[in-house]
């Protein structure tokens, strides 16, 4: 027996087990995020974290050129 929530039929809540629409990002009766469930687009797309990943490269290069200018 497990306390973590695992994705169940399609449709139903993975907290509550209540019945949501298959476009509802939220439960409607436990507030739930369904991002992730069913198909839907999870909370941290690939295209997201490419452009974190992206952000910090950026970051770095521009810290780097600082460090570098002023030695
Ligand atoms: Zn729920």
């Amino acid at each position: 027996m497990t306390t973590e929530p695992v994705p169940t039929a399609e449709g139903a809540c993975p907290l509550c087990g209540v019945a949501v629409a298959v476009e509802a990002r939220r439960c409607p009766a436990c507030g739930w995020s369904l991002a992730g469930v069913d198909g839907r687009p999870g909370p941290f797309s690939v295209r997201a974290l490419w452009w974190t990943g992206a952000g910090f490269l950026a970051v770095y290069l521009i810290t780097l050129a600082i460090v570098a200018l002023t030695h």
